[in-house]
């Protein structure tokens, strides 16, 4: 009769994680139609913007391409809080310890260096000692140093 009942248990906690996987998953599928509908506003927004005024245009796109990369970072996130923080863990220690020498990681300090955003390409210029924090464009945390552009 025990066993009926940590039968009974164990499947109801497994319907339950169940039921949540799948809430978080249509959480996030809800998110990325948003996502998307925002996207289609924001284009409908941008036609109009061209007809009027290309000047505004430009600000809109700008706006846009903000506001996206915000959502995107946002996304990704949301991601990883989901994600077991051990397996991400050991993914940046492995990144830490097969980085090529030019490369650089925010929290890493540098001096007088010319360098850019591995994933975005904004460029960076350290005046003196500077210790790096993650881009300002895009968040990413690995830079490129510029060798030619001390
Ligand atoms: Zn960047």
């Amino acid at each position: 009769m025990v066993e009926i009942n940590q039968d009974k248990e164990s499947h109801s906690t497994l319907h339950e994680l169940r039921d949540g996987a799948r809430r978080d998953v249509e959480a996030l599928v809800e998110f990325e139609l948003g996502v998307e509908g925002l996207a289609e506003d924001k284009a409908a927004l941008l036609g109009s913007y061209i007809r009027e005024d290309i000047h505004s245009a430009g600000t809109a796109f700008s706006e846009l391409k903000t506001e996206l990369n915000f959502m995107e970072r946002r996304a990704g996130e949301w991601l990883l809080s989901a994600a077991d923080q051990t397996a991400i863990d050991w993914l940046w220690l492995d990144l830490c310890l097969h980085k090529d020498s030019g490369q650089l990681m925010a929290s890493e300090t540098v001096c007088d260096q010319a360098l850019h955003c591995l994933n975005c390409g904004a460029s960076y210029k350290a005046k003196g000692l500077v210790t790096l924090s993650p881009c300002d464009q895009c968040g990413t945390r690995f830079f490129q140093e510029d060798i030619n552009r001390h």
